[in-house]
């Protein structure tokens, strides 16, 4: 394909590990630089559409229509309080999409169908995922190019990765070829917690340089921010998850780069 969409999907079947403080951050650091950016929320709980300030009845087009093949994604993205950022929200109605789409023979590239149009718009297109590893999912792996993974810096943190390393293992031997990880990125890192010391190590042990050099800080500023509709950047540029979102920014870009060169 002739554009230069890079499509980023955001993946860990573990909830609460910072998949969409990640989607939303990254993508305002990418915004911020002047890049065209779209999340895709593919989440039911919407978390990423409300933590954009997306509100409820501004939702008439969502993730779920996409899915089932009623809309195109440029139809139902929404813009943002943050320039160049726009977002296709989703809605509880994703919850049954599974069901509705099963006997398909697209299904799994319902996603991937629906984008042509918007290639050509925008130059990042970031896809929050649920918290599993379900026909989501594989939308998300069978539309992108790479997958970012972020994991919390807990004692179990490595468990459940080789189970996403296999599906995207799975993706690329039968509906997506091109897949690559994109990087890992170890999230709400706490500095007092020898612990969490310790699970930085085994991962970068274990995944090398898959592991970004970006941690992401537990903030409590970046926690507070989507209860304001913001992204943690524009919530408190200074704080220190916002600082080191912007880092994993220009991380994300260079190993684009290097992908597109490859
Ligand atoms: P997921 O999308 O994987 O379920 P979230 O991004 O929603 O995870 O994060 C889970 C919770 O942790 C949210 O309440 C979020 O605000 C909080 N959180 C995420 N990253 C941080 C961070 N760096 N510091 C503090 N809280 C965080
Ligand atoms: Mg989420």
């Amino acid at each position: 394909m002739a554009d230069n969409c890079r499509v980023i999907t955001i993946a860990n079947q573990k909830g609460g590990v910072g998949k969409t403080t990640t989607a939303i951050n990254l993508a305002t650091a990418l915004a911020a630089i002047g890049e065209r950016v779209l999340i895709i929320d593919l989440d039911p709980q919407g978390n990423a559409s409300t933590g954009l300030g997306i509100d409820r009845e501004d939702r008439d087009i969502s993730s779920h229509e996409i899915l089932l093949g009623e809309a195109d994604i440029i139809d139902a993205a929404v813009p943002t309080a943050v320039p160049n950022l726009s977002i296709v929200p989703s809605t509880m109605d994703l919850l049954g999409v599974e069901m509705e789409i099963a006997d398909a023979d697209d299904r799994v590239f319902r996603l991937r169908n629906s984008m042509e149009r918007a290639r050509s718009r925008f130059s990042y297109v970031l896809v929050d995922c649920p918290p599993s590893l379900n026909l989501l999912t594989l939308n998300a792996m069978a539309a992108a190019q790479s997958i970012l993974v972020p994991l919390q810096c807990e004692f179990f943190a490595l468990e459940g990765l080789s189970q996403l390393l296999n599906t995207v293992d799975q993706v690329r031997h039968s509906i997506n070829p091109k897949l690559v990880i994109q990087g890992i990125v170890l999230t709400m890192f706490d500095k007092r917690n020898n612990l969490a010391l310790q699970v930085v190590d085994d991962v970068r042990t274990h995944m090398g340089d898959k592991v970004y050099e970006t941690i992401i800080p537990r903030n409590v500023r970046v926690s507070e921010a989507p209860s304001y509709g913001k992204p943690a950047i524009l919530y408190d540029l200074n704080c220190a998850g916002s600082q080191a979102y912007l880092q994993l920014a220009s991380e994300v870009i260079r190993r684009e780069r290097q992908l597109t060169a490859a």
